[in-house]
């Protein structure tokens, strides 16, 4: 006879590993199926191999700066097959820790593809089954496949594709300018590739405040990327040596984008088939997605689902907090949070300048009608910035006029991702942006842009 388990999950990505642990830490007996190796999409083809290329793309970067205080380095001695198995080992590392903390938490980890029978039945690719009280579906995401724009992962590349890749190409036409096209974009241009960034909308990176995106692009144009927005792609030809990819603009003007490589980010398409959802009567919208409820709990009661493959975004912290949420409800706390709140959630993209935000960006509230209060402060206002030489970037806060409050806080510039989270401490915590703006900040420190951008608030700031 099978083991019954109070939760079983299927996927042991940033939604899936989270989970369990917290599951087991809460006491309840969890076991997590994975066909893969543990830490999804996330540890191995996602967040960290990426942030391992986009460090070591900054620091040869960086080499030139050097050149100024006299150091030659000859950067045509870059392996790019030893920067790629660097970031191969990143993720080998990660993926095995995290293996390590769910043995170390009891969570009985099952290498098999799995799939729903019924409700509190799941089937194994192995002929196995597992039952549990409760079921976590935690399947995650896979790149859109736009017919047209077929990976094969040599010419024509997914993010899975450009990961993998051990040998520069001489150029690159990115479709999709998005957070993966972004940061992969600033990644192959620091490494000498000529890229084509295109983008269907009028600006990179749509869903992130116009003003903050604008620094970016900016930056882009000035490092060399060929930036092309408001361009739809409509089709792309092979030969041996080069992928040309058809362009459309606004008013109809068609051009031909030559490169060696085509990286096609257009989307990432929710984990939802041949998982069995018809058996157990989960309903997916007309996307593909699976609708929560409270608690993250879909149709079925005693059925949850977590991470990529709901709508909410599409992010490994999204993920991880949605399995915490559903755990905390399953071993019966009734947590005070139902669900994460999307105001709340850091946006975070690692190019150089870095983009970072959360909450109201102003073309929405120009969108609704809303009153703001903006108030803006440039990098280079603080001296840390000139230092260190990142004098690039801004940050913005949007406040309510009538009561203060924070709504949405912005941030284009070094190490934006890393100082958003002083922001939306202050957001989660109810504080006013006086609050923030009178507690000494170290000096010299980038924090110091946030602080006086807050200062701004009420027209106070010092180096402005
Ligand atoms: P996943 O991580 O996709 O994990 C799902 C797991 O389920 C996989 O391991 C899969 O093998 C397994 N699985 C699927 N079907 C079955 C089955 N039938 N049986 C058994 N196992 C199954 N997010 C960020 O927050 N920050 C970033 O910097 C960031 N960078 C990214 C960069 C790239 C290139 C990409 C592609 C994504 C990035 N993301 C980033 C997004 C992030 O990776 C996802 O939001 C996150 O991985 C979603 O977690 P998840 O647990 O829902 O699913």
């Amino acid at each position: 006879m099978s083991e019954q388990y109070d939760v079983a999950l299927i996927g042991a990505g940033p939604g899936g590993y989270v989970a369990a642990i917290r599951a087991a830490q809460l006491g309840l007996k969890v076991c997590v199926i994975e066909k893969d190796k543990p830490g999804g999409v996330c540890l191995n083809w996602g967040c960290i191999p990426s942030k391992s290329l986009i460090h070591q793309a900054e620091v040869f970067h960086s080499l030139s700066e050097m050149e100024e205080a006299g150091l030659k380095v000859d950067r045509s001695t870059l392996d790019y097959a030893k920067v790629q198995a660097k970031s191969r080992e990143a993720t080998r590392q990660l993926s095995t820790g995290v293996g390590g903390l769910l043995r170390k938490n009891k969570v009985d980890l099952i290498k098999a593809g799995a799939s729903l029978a019924a409700k509190g039945r799941i089937s194994l690719d192995n002929g196995k089954e597992v039952t549990a009280r409760n079921l976590i579906i935690a399947t995650g995401s896979q790149a859109m496949v736009v017919p047209g724009f077929e990976f094969d992962e040599e010419q024509v590349l997914s993010s899975y594709g450009v990961l993998a890749m051990t040998r520069l190409p001489k150029s690159i036409v990115i479709l999709g300018a998005g957070a993966i096209g972004c940061e992969f974009a600033y990644v192959l241009n620091a490494f000498g590739v000529q890229v084509t960034l295109v983008e269907m909308a009028e600006h990179i990176l749509p869903s992130e405040d116009q003003e903050v995106v604008e620094v970016l692009e900016q930056a882009f144009a000035k490092s060399g990327v060929d930036l092309l927005t408001g361009v739809r792609a409509t089709g792309l030809k092979k030969t041996k040596s080069a992928v040309t990819v058809a362009v459309e603009d606004g008013s109809g003007k068609k051009t031909d984008l030559r490169a060696e490589k085509v990286l096609a980010v257009f989307g990432r398409t929710p984990n939802t088939r041949g998982i069995g959802l018809d058996k157990v009567g989960v309903k997916v919208d007309e996307r593909g997605y699976i609708p929560i409820g409270d608690y993250c709990e879909t149709n079925v009661k005693g059925i949850f689902a977590i991470g990529d493959i709901t709508s909410t975004p599409a992010l490994a912290h999204v993920a991880s907090k949605e399995g915490e949420i559903a755990v905390e409800f399953i071993a019966g706390h009734n947590p005070a949070v139902r669900s994460v709140d999307p105001d709340l959630v850091p946006s975070a993209i690692y190019s150089e300048p870095q983009v970072a935000g959360f909450g109201l960006r102003e073309q929405q509230a120009a969108a609704k009608g809303l009153k703001i209060k903006k108030s803006v402060f440039p990098y280079r206002g603080a001296g840390k910035s000139i230092a260190v030489g990142k004098p690039e970037g801004l940050v913005k806060v949007i406040t309510d006029p009538a009561s203060g409050e924070l709504l949405g806080a912005h941030i284009v510039g070094h190490n934006a991702t890393e100082l958003i989270h002083e922001l939306l401490l202050s957001k989660r915590s109810e504080l006013l942006p006086e609050d923030i703006a009178e507690m000494i900040h170290a000096h010299p420190t980038l924090s110091e842009a946030l602080m006086e951008a807050l200062r701004g608030v009420d027209g106070k700031p010092i180096h402005m």
